[in-house]
């Protein structure tokens, strides 16, 4: 196939607005946040555990390579490419491209969990050493940063092989730090393996109940029993990736499917900074083993449970409108038309804040870091690297909403003027 520059040269595509700073924020977060990584990682077993220790507690060069790291990641990785392509759980189709076609995706991402879940017991009964992770997860952030650069080298240089039509709108300004960044293309598939999508739920998310797991039995290993605070930092955040595997069909509608082209953001993002940087407080409890009294326990579990109803039903909520407004159980909610035939919700969950998923999902974020106690930030950093980049995709999606819905994305906002936090935000 010809390179598609040429096509792109006489699109509209160049003017498209640039996001996350532009070329500069395409340069400097690609360095910035594989470093963040490390020292997080860094951080979080250093005795201080203070973020802001100096010299920072960066590896040096000899503590990231281990072959055994690279072999893991690369077998895990292939795990889950063999697992996707069985014949396990239903097709789904994604929503209509530019071209007027769907692709179609397998909706096993649940199995995938699940048979990594009797993997990783056998290895248990087996007796191999999963609190290894602990001493390996440096070498294997360090491999998965490497291998997102690759990938994305990759992803770049294939995107001028395909047709204009298969690049995402947002990525092609002809700058190439930014595009190769930001992704051109928009559904990058080896037949009909698509790269984006395998990526988004499966060695990622996995991986990273994986490592917690790792956690878990170095605690075993060091004292004998899990403590009661990594106990619920797995749970939760177990729950949580089970949710999000058990509705992977909810996946093709959101943003990063639909709009995002596939690049050094997402793929970085996907392979190596929620992996590696989501479960930071499972990592911070092996060294710093915290006491949580039954009460508190109980607080933070109740705080868990509501926010996951609040981002569950929410979510639930919208995605049933959207495939069935005459379902029953959204069919009474009150709505207002727009220019395109699709509606807006104005009344349930999306009557109350504009992203309610996004409130629920912060309140379990909270949930994540309070097992650590308050005696360091650094548990809490997930929760207030999501609050930013939620505030900052709230913004995204704003935009994005204006520009499709107009006078009725107008109208929404003054019948719901608060956008995740009833009356402060
Ligand atoms: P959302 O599920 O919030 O979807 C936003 C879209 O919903 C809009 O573009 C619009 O699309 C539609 N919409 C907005 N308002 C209404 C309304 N009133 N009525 C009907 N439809 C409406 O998108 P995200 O992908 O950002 O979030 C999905 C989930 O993933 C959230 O729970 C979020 O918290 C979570 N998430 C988690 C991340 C993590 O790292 N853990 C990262 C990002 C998200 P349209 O009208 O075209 O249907």
């Amino acid at each position: 196939m010809r390179p598609n520059s040429q096509a792109l040269k006489h699109g509209s595509s160049h003017d498209t607005e640039r996001e996350f700073g532009g070329a500069l924020g395409a340069l400097c977060i690609p360095v910035s946040l594989p470093l963040t990584v490390l020292f997080l990682i860094g951080v979080s077993r250093s005795p201080e555990a203070s973020v802001f220790q100096w010299p920072p507690p960066l590896p040096s060069t000899d503590q990231l390579w281990d072959p055994l790291a690279l072999v893991l990641l690369l077998g895990w990785i292939a795990l889950h490419a063999l697992l996707y392509v069985m014949p396990l759980g239903k097709v789904s189709e994604g929503l209509v491209l530019r071209d007027g076609t769907r692709l179609k995706y397998p909706i096993n991402g649940f199995h995938g969990l699940c048979v990594s879940c009797v993997l990783l017991l056998l290895l248990l009964v087996l007796g191999a050493p999963l609190g290894s992770l602990f001493e390996l997860l440096v070498p294997l952030a360090a491999c998965a940063i490497a291998a997102s650069f690759l990938f994305s080298v990759y992803l770049y240089t294939r995107s001028f092989w395909v047709p204009s039509h298969a690049l995402a709108l947002g990525g092609n300004t002809g700058n190439p730090l930014y595009d190769f960044f930001i992704g051109r293309e928009l559904n990058p598939r080896i037949g009909n393996f698509d790269l984006k999508y395998f990526c988004e739920l499966r060695p990622g998310l996995i991986g990273w109940m994986v490592i917690n797991l790792g956690m878990l039995m170095k605690e075993v290993e060091l004292r004998g029993s899990p403590s009661l605070a990594m106990m619920l930092v797995n749970s939760f955040q177990l729950l949580y990736v089970a949710d999000a595997l058990w509705n992977e069909e909810a996946v093709l509608t959101t943003m990063d499917i639909v709009h995002d082209g596939f690049g050094f953001m997402l793929v970085f993002g996907d392979l190596a900074w929620v992996p590696f940087t989501y479960g930071l407080q499972a990592s911070f409890l092996v060294v710093h083993p915290q006491a949580l009294s039954p009460l508190g326990a109980a607080t933070i579990i109740a705080l868990n449970g509501i926010g996951y109803y609040i981002f569950r039903k929410s979510n639930s909520q919208k995605n049933q409108f959207r495939r069935d407004p005459t379902h029953s159980s959204v069919a009474r909610l009150e709505t207002i038309a727009t220019a395109t035939g699709k509606r807006l919700l104005v009344s349930g969950w999306w009557g109350i804040v504009r992203h309610p998923n996004y409130l629920g999902d912060l309140l379990m974020a909270l949930a994540w870091s309070l097992p650590c106690g308050f005696s360091h930030l650094l548990p809490y950093f997930y929760v207030v690297y999501f609050t930013v980049l939620l505030i900052h995709r709230e913004a995204r999606d704003e935009r994005q909403c204006r520009a499709k819905y107009g006078l009725a994305w107008d109208s929404y906002c003054r019948r719901v003027p608060y956008r995740i936090f009833p009356y402060v935000y």
